[in-house]
Order: C-alpha cells, then sequence, then structure tokens
C-alpha cells in the first residue's frame, strides 16, 4: 500500500493512506535512507509504501519515495546529528511578530536563507496587528516592503481577532505548508484560525520552552478545510542552517544573487574585499543593511562551522 506520512515521532509514524485511513507504522532494521544520514529515515510529508503485519495492528514501512525537497535541522543535544522536519513541502511560513515577543530581523533571515538553501518558496506572517498603533503600523509597512521587496509574500494578520486571514487562506490553499515561528508569535493560535476543529493549546508559553527540552520533538501534518496541509512542528524554535558553504551564502540572499558574478574577485566574500558590489550596493542603500549584518553573522557562524 501506498501512503504519505503525516506524523513522526522518531518511534513510529502515522501514515494516511489513499482513501482516508491512517495507520500508524514502524520502520523494520536497516532502511534505505537515501544518502542522507539522519536520526528518522522517515519524516513527515514522505511518500512510502507500507505493509499492514498479518493478524496484527501495526504496519511497517518498506519503501521511501524519492523527495522533491527536504528540511533538515541539527538536533539540539547532538550537534553532529541532523533531523529531517518536513518533506516534499510547497511552502515554509514564518509566522513572526514586531509586538510581543519580536521576532529580531536575524531569526528572520536565517529562516529565509534555510528555505532558498533547500529551494522552498518562503511567506512571512506578522501577527498580532491589532496591537499595534498608528505608528507602529507604518514601522510594520517598512518590514513588510523589504521583505516583499525580495519576492516573500507577506501577510500582517491578527490571528487572535481573525483579521486579513483571508488572503493567507488563499496562499495556503492546496499546497503542502511548513509551518514555524518562535513560541510565543502566535503560531497556535494562527493554525486554530486556520483550522477551527482543532483547537490546539495554546498560550503557555514556559510549558512549552520546558516541555521542548525533554521530550522528542515530532512534527505533525494537520488537514486544512478549506485545501492543502500544514506542517505544524511543536517545540522547534529554529530550522538550522545545514551545511552551507559560506562562500554559497551570497546565492541565498536574492538581492545578492541578482549581482553574482559582477564583483571584482570571483572569489569575492562581500566582507571588505575592493571592488564589491555588494558593498556597493549596502552604501547606496540598495541592500538592507539589516539583511547584510544577517548575511555577515551568518557567514562568520558557518565559516567557524567548518
Ligand atoms: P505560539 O507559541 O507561537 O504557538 O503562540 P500562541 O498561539 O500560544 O500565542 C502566544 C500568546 O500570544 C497567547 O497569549 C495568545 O493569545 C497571544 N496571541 C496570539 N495571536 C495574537 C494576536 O493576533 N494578537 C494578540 N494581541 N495576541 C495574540
Ligand atoms: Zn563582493
Amino acid at each position: 500500500m501506498r501512503g504519505l506520512v503525516t506524523k513522526s515521532t522518531g518511534s513510529w509514524y502515522q501514515v494516511l493512506d489513499e482513501n482516508g485511513n491512517r495507520y500508524e507504522c514502524r520502520i523494520k532494521g536497516k532502511f534505505r535512507t537515501q544518502g542522507i544520514k539522519t536520526t528518522n529515515p522517515v519524516a513527515v510529508g514522505d511518500w512510502v509504501d507500507f505493509e499492514v503485519e498479518h493478524g496484527q495492528q501495526s504496519a511497517v514501512i518498506t519503501k521511501l519515495e524519492p523527495r522533491k525537497n527536504y528540511i533538515i535541522r541539527r538536533s539540539v543535544n547532538l550537534s553532529k546529528q541532523t533531523q529531517i522536519i518536513g518533506a516534499n513541502l510547497d511552502l515554509a511560513l514564518l509566522v513572526v511578530t514586531l509586538a510581543s515577543p519580536p521576532t529580531s530581523t536575524g531569526f528572520i533571515d536565517r529562516f529565509l536563507v534555510t528555505a532558498e538553501a533547500y529551494s522552498i518558496p518562503a511567506a512571512l506572517v506578522f501577527n498580532k496587528l491589532d496591537l499595534f498603533s498608528e505608528e507602529g503600523l507604518e514601522i510594520l509597512q517598512v518590514y513588510m516592503d523589504i521583505y516583499e521587496n525580495l519576492g516573500y509574500p507577506c501577510f500582517a494578520v491578527s490571528a487572535l481577532e481573525k483579521e486579513n486571514i483571508e488572503p493567507l487562506k488563499e496562499l495556503l490553499k492546496d499546497k503542502i505548508t511548513l509551518v514555524s515561528g518562535h513560541s510565543g508569535v502566535g503560531k497556535s493560535t494562527l493554525i486554530n484560525s486556520l483550522i477551527p476543529d482543532l483547537n490546539l493549546k495554546t498560550g503557555d508559553i514556559s510549558e512549552w520552552s520546558d516541555k521542548g527540552k525533554h521530550t522528542t520533538t515530532f512534527a505533525e501534518m494537520l488537514d486544512l478545510p478549506f485545501g492543502g496541509k500544514l506542517i505544524d512542528t511543536p517545540g522547534i524554535r529554529e530550522l538550522g542552517i545545514v551545511d552551507i558553504e559560506p562562500q554559497e551564502l551570497s546565492h541565498y540572499f536574492p538581492e545578492m544573487r541578482k549581482l553574482m558574478n559582477q564583483c571584482k574577485f570571483h572569489n569575492c566574500r562581500h566582507i571588505n574585499e575592493p571592488g564589491c558590489v555588494v558593498l556597493e550596493a549596502v552604501e547606496n542603500g540598495d541592500i538592507e543593511p539589516s539583511r547584510y549584518d544577517s548575511y555577515l553573522s551568518i557567514y562568520g557562524n558557518e565559516n567557524n562551522r567548518n
């Protein structure tokens, strides 16, 4: 039988068959992992073949279909280990807020670089619109313009008051979307407003962050009532950027990618080289200073890792 993995706990997987039935599956023995070393060989979003074991309630996954794409992160406690968060994604959605607790541009940019590195289209939801004064709204617009101009769709919403949710629904319709966001931004509230029957627990920030440290993180695929699916990633606070070569990093900044190969030196790092068109663009305002800061910060981290 063929099915879609809709839940993964690390030890068992929920698989949805083509008739809408769900099975609890395990993996037996050695499993072909398509050459990627991860703690979970099968991930939410994977298409698999599976067999129901004779006379038993459980089923066994026997084959993994090739993936269109996937997102990996480094395990928090085992820095050498990596985990696949989701596979076959159409969109990566990051929920952020400029209200409390505010999301930094560094956090947003690391997410976008990760999505670019995996060739997954990304979009941003700016939540808690109801908390903004007129002045706040102007600042919000500045941020949204920065990312819209880079080609990332942006939505200002209030998940709590279900404000401006319709345009977001249009984007999500019929897609498989991975939803991410650091705790407290209102990701659960937003998912509840998109899937009213779900009733995800919201609000208890401290309990969630405590939990994240001790329990296995799992991702879950949820059905959108208007078509499409969401992959929620409770406990995953940040997607890791895994294995980006520092010299490749500028490819994952669309505004830098545009200028590629125009610097004087072909191996320009865009840090302090003479004849660097990226530095020129930062100076004349074509590249946002906050974006360039994120570039430097990720460059430094990735460089130290290698
Ligand atoms: P999560 O950790 O990202 O899943 O965040 P939650 O959905 O649990 O929300 C965290 C807190 O923010 C809760 O107290 C929510 O009621 C609040 N919250 C979520 N969305 C909004 C919103 O649009 N406006 C306001 N004012 N508060 C919100
Ligand atoms: Zn350069």
